[in-house]
């Protein structure tokens, strides 16, 4: 998974108002146990990582334009949201991890 480095100034993920909303925005879609807007998957609320784990979608892409108001955020899971293309260090540090599972199996124990 290619990851392109932002210039500084432009990571918006350290946002001050999309880090404040996107707390606000997950703490409405945990008291209404929202699923995700893609799959309808549960979303883990307590999770901090892993394919189901809560994420903060832009219904408009930041790259279309998007902002970061309350009315463009939706909850995906972690799997939609790695898939759909978004890129946040949560993602980067669970794309990390996945490198620890699954090993294919190997003629070895013949
Ligand atoms: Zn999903």
């Amino acid at each position: 998974m290619a990851f392109t480095n932002r210039p500084p100034g432009t990571n918006w993920s350290h946002d001050p108002e999309y880090k404040r909303n996107r707390k606000t925005r997950r703490a409405q879609a945990q008291d209404a146990n929202e699923p995700c807007v893609r799959c309808g998957g549960a979303i883990d609320y307590a999770a901090k990582e892993g394919p189901a784990m809560w994420h903060c979608g832009h219904i408009t892409d930041r790259a279309r334009g998007g902002g970061h108001d309350l009315a463009n955020m939706q909850s995906e899971c972690g799997q939609c949201s790695v898939t759909s293309g978004a890129r946040l260090g949560a993602e980067r540090r669970w794309a990390g991890n996945r490198k620890t599972i699954q090993r294919p199996a190997t003629a070895s124990r013949w």
